[in-house]
């Protein structure tokens, strides 16, 4: 199972605790993480492999979104900052329309990606 991490810079404090949480569950089940590039990085220094794509205004966002297409991934975990501008927000909004075109889970905030996360280990 890959997963795909991205967190806006106000939510990246909030990514590295979801990841803690699931740390050992991730390791015990096999879970393949893809994150943009700074998210990759503060995901790393907890220990977990991560596999880093370019930082989000520099296009990570879409080469996730590729992958979603490509029915590489099983769900995105994507931190949205609402408070906060960012410049890259056309590709923000075509990564979520290609979840929903391919019906790939996509959760913008930690309390529906532990609901999200639960179930597909329960699985
Ligand atoms: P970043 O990108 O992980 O490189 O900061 C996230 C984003 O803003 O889309």
């Amino acid at each position: 199972m890959k997963i795909a991490l991205i967190a806006h810079d106000g939510k990246k404090a909030d990514m590295v605790a979801f990841v803690s949480d699931f740390m050992e569950l991730f390791q015990r089940k096999e879970v393949t993480l893809v994150a943009t590039g700074t998210t990759g990085g503060y995901v790393a220094r907890t220990g977990l492999e991560v596999q880093k794509m370019l930082s989000g205004p520099l296009g990570g966002d879409a080469q996730i979104a590729s992958m979603v297409a490509e029915r590489e991934i099983s769900a995105v975990f994507f931190f949205r900052d609402p408070l906060d501008k960012h410049p890259h927000e056309p590709d923000i909004l075509m990564l979520m329309r290609i979840c929903d075109v391919h019906d790939v889970p996509l959760a913008t905030n930690p309390a529906t990606a532990r609901l999200i996360f639960e179930k597909l280990l329960s699985e």
